[in-house]
């Protein structure tokens, strides 16, 4: 192995502080994130998988991530991927894909699926792209986790472990059996004349249709992230897990539509994760899709900060930030808040089902500066159906505004249409316009003075849409490397018709097409919908569904 690599991976490891100390087991699983190791350890996800399956009996687990320079190997034990019985993928960006591929070139470990036997470690998938559209990704993966770790883990490493004869296809088709574990190679996609997507069938009947798991009451199950490092986005702080979904049902959303139903961790759960993060010698750091709906951050944040505990806090929304909460904050040592209004064109906001109202914005401005943060950082979308330079225009007045009373981090992306979204049916809009969109806004936003902007690549961006949304043909373009223009016109730019099927409706998620459609439709007249009523709403036909299956 490298030496600069081992350097590395010791440098990382001597950074950690908690984690967990496992001896040998008689499955060992390396999880991946197949990105550098400060963007892996910065999620949530990943950490709460690794914590949750090294407390399966049994299973020992290791931590990966994409090195550029090298083949990946473990953290913990700096061995390569080919010595475990399974490697894990975390998957939760689709531009990560090529990495994921890279990093099996580079272990020596087949592509395909058909291509491996017991020689192999089992290749299995996570993550909300897993249940989002695993497609692109099917002839790679033996199998993927639909949904939620807590609720699928142990019964697939007990199956896992338990064998059996008949070989790596036969385990496969036994671990298909479980809720929530889908096997790609035991489907096939059926495709007409036109290349349009007929049916995806099992390849024999009496194959499970594969649904997502999800668990009722999150209090059960760990809240805070095992490891803390100075390497991520949350410095010194423990990431502690407030909620999950969050049913606020912005239309361009996966952190609402793929988690839903929205579910809240109590305030003892939460206290208990965080005094054991501050037990550690770190601050907490409370993450959630939509934190402010929590009726306790307010007072978590202030035990915590009384407690002589530092905060951070993922985005807000300006709406309910409260006084009292900036100054909680503040206290607990943040210095930046962010906020992400999309777009100020209240036109624009009906369609995105997200209302952000100027005033609330200022007032939080206005806030932050009073109790000594540095800046806001302000999130917006462009590309929205219906969009004109007017509304460039208005983002520019609307920073201007802002930071006429504190500093500005402006962050600009386009809106990339996502499977299982209601804008799964909307064409992304082309290169061009969104260039000249991002002209035009730098150009204006550059001339304010307490404002920069930033801005996500547009060749990044149109990669994350083709892959989004694509079938099992684009595997050879991963291989490959790159999307031909034609695939990214075909998969990110297209707006899809009512009736065209897509590649990933064989696997159930519990919300509806229907629903999905209806929402589409609203999205393109500018109606609202109103938030998830969890008990007293079947709308989109989760909650009908029984609780945390
Ligand atoms: S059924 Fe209603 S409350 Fe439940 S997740 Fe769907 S929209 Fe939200």
């Amino acid at each position: 192995m490298n030496y600069a690599v081992v350097r590395e991976l010791k440098r990382l490891r001597a950074l950690e502080r908690g984690g967990v100390d496992k001896q040998p087991a008689e499955c060992t699983i390396a999880l991946i994130y197949p990105s550098p190791y400060y963007v892996g350890m910065s999620s949530m996800g990943f950490q709460l998988v690794y914590g949750l399956l090294n407390t399966l009996p049994g299973v020992r687990c290791e931590r990966g991530f994409f090195i550029p320079w090298s083949q990946t190997y473990t953290l913990e034990s700096l061995r390569p991927l080919r010595s475990f019985d399974c490697v894990g993928f975390s998957l939760s960006c689709e531009q990560d894909y090529f990495n994921v591929v890279e990093i099996l070139r580079r272990a020596g470990i087949p592509l395909a699926s058909r291509e491996r036997d017991e020689r192999h470690p089992l290749i299995l998938g996570g993550g909300v792209c897993a249940w989002l559209n695993p497609e692109p990704l099917a002839d790679i993966f033996d199998l993927f986790v639909l949904g939620e770790a807590e609720a699928v883990s142990a019964k697939l490493f007990e199956r896992i472990m338990a064998g059996g004869k008949g070989g790596r296809v036969r385990l496969l088709r036994a671990l298909a059996e479980i809720p929530g574990v889908y096997v790609p190679r035991l489907y096939e996609p059926r495709y007409g004349g036109e290349g349009q997507l007929l049916a995806v069938e099992g390849i024999e009947s009496g194959i499970p249709a594969p649904e997502r798991q999800w668990v009722g009451e999150l209090d059960g199950w760990p809240a805070l992230a095992p490891i803390v490092t100075p390497e991520t986005d949350f410095g010194d702080r423990a990431i502690v897990e407030l909620m999950r979904g969050c049913g606020r049902q912005c239309r361009f959303c996966v952190a609402d539509y793929a988690y839903r139903a929205p579910r809240l961790r109590s305030r003892n759960a939460i206290m208990d994760a965080a005094s054991r993060a501050l037990s550690l010698g770190s601050g907490v750091a409370l993450l959630g899709p939509s934190l402010t709906d929590h009726p306790d951050l307010e007072e978590v944040g202030d035990e915590i900060v009384r407690s002589g505990g530092r905060i951070s806090v993922s985005s807000v929304r300006a709406g309910q930030v409260s006084e009292r909460l900036l100054a909680i904050l503040a206290r607990g040592g943040l210095r930046s808040l962010t906020i992400a209004p999309e777009t100020p064109s209240e036109r624009l906001q009906r369609r995105l089902n997200k209302e952000i109202h100027a005033r609330d914005l200022m007032r939080v401005a206005e806030g932050a500066a009073a109790v000594g943060l540095r800046d806001l950082k302000l999130y917006y979308l462009i590309g929205i159906e219906g969009e004109t330079e007017t509304e460039m225009e208005a983002i520019a007045q609307s920073v201007r505004a802002v930071s006429s009373l504190i500093h500005v981090r402006v962050s600009v992306g386009p809106l990339i249409p996502k499977a299982r979204t209601p804008l799964q049916w909307a064409g992304m809009q082309g290169e061009g316009e969104l260039r000249r969109k991002y002209r035009l806004l730098k150009k204006s936003i550059d001339k304010i003075p307490m404002a920069r902007m930033s801005n996500q690549s547009i060749r990044e961006a149109m990669t994350e849409a083709t892959l989004a949304r694509g079938d099992r043909t684009l595997v050879h373009h991963l291989a490959l490397g790159r999307l031909p223009r034609a695939v990214v016109e075909r998969y990110a730019l297209r707006a899809r018709g009512g009736e065209e099927l897509f590649p990933w409706e064989h696997i159930g998620i519990g919300v509806n097409r229907k629903y999905l459609w209806a929402e589409y439709q609203k999205y393109i007249r500018g109606e609202m919908t109103s938030p998830c009523a969890p008990g007293k709403c079947d709308a989109c036909g989760v909650c009908a569904l029984p609780g945390g299956r």
